[in-house]
């Protein structure tokens, strides 16, 4: 029989339903204080910041603010661990990994891309204008340049230098590279012991509409193998959002983070509750308990924040540092360490 009530109750739904949509549509989302926030891995963070800024500062998306943020630190020739300037492979390849991803899980990727200044530009190319989400090696490069990105060579004559005078040993020592705080990038290249190995900038913003996304990029591993992929462009490994809970990203040992599937772990540890440092705790934990030993020699470090703007990072060794940009600070956090 027809029941007349239960009819119009689910009308009364269904229209209502209908109405918060379309007023979502054209209504953002109330301005809450802790918004906009970025927050990026390492001491360059803080001129990455400053760039994604510009952006949610006027009330500009998440989105664009990593794209502008992290172009800072690929097209700066002293930072050896990303973009132009990066140091090259075993075969003196200067090989660039990237990804990107925005409030509705949509996300882009590169892998082992040369001769582009920005791959960050690409992978989010990749993510608009393409049915993909991952475009690696020669394949990317013709998209990118397909798009309009120019060929350049990455190589500087400083880095070409370092290469050469680690080809005189070629020792190559992945996953040893335990930070010197003060400069990790540059001190780590020089350190003794083995070659430079890591400093990846992942950065994640919240803006203020309350949308989240993130962008990682970086050379790798330096004098990895030839066609050597680390975590930073695998989408749940070196990024990941979730606009419901929050977002991670990871820097230090890519095998490592890949393996435990890192920032999405991480992600889904604030998912059942865990604010963001405990969270990134817990996945150092995972890395730490799977082979201790070996846990000595490396390091990881994650860094998250919460859709309510609350952030938080852990890392294996000492020596990761974050940088924070909101409203009120501008400022250079120490992580907390396993070690
Ligand atoms: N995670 C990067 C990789 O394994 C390295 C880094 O963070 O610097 O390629």
């Amino acid at each position: 029989m027809f029941n007349r009530r239960k009819f119009l109750h689910s009308s009364v739904l269904a229209s209502t339903g209908w109405m918060m949509k379309d007023h979502l549509l054209i209504t953002p989302k109330t301005l809450i204080s802790n918004k906009p926030i970025v927050i990026s891995t390492w001491d360059f963070g803080k001129a990455a910041n400053a760039g994604a800024w510009e952006v949610l500062s006027k009330r500009g998306r998440a989105l664009d603010a990593v794209e502008a943020g992290v172009k800072i630190p690929e097209a700066d020739p002293t930072i050896h661990t990303i973009g132009y300037g990066g140091l090259p492979d075993r075969d003196g390849h200067v090989t660039l990994d990237a990804c990107i991803m925005d409030e509705k899980s949509n996300c882009g990727s590169v892998m082992c891309l040369e001769h582009i200044v920005h791959p960050i530009s690409v992978a989010r190319m990749v993510m608009e204008k393409t049915p993909h989400i991952i475009l690696v090696g020669e394949g990317a490069l013709q998209f990118a340049l397909a798009n309009g990105f120019t060929r350049e060579n990455l190589l500087t004559p400083e880095s070409e230098k370092m290469w050469k005078d680690w080809l005189k040993t070629s020792n190559y020592q992945p996953v040893i590279n335990i930070e010197n705080k003060s400069s990790a990038s540059i001190n780590a290249v020089t350190m003794p012991g083995g070659p430079f190995n890591h400093d990846t900038i992942g950065m994640l913003a919240l803006d203020s509409y309350g949308n989240m996304s993130g962008a990682c990029t970086t050379s790798g591993l330096a004098y990895k193998m030839h066609g050597r992929v680390g975590d930073s462009p695998v989408i749940g490994a070196g990024l990941f959002v979730d606009n419901e809970v929050g977002s991670a990203t990871s820097t230090g040992v890519g095998e490592e983070v890949i393996r435990i599937a890192g920032s999405h772990l991480v992600v889904e540890f604030m998912r059942q509750g865990s604010v963001p440092g405990e969270a990134c705790k817990k996945a150092v934990e995972r890395i730490v308990k799977r082979d201790p030993a070996k846990a000595r020699t490396l390091q990881v470090g994650f860094l998250a924040m919460r859709n309510d703007g609350n952030y938080g990072a852990f890392c294996i060794q000492k020596g990761f540092t974050y940088a924070v940009r909101t409203g009120t600070e501008d400022k250079i956090y120490e992580s907390e360490s396993w070690f």
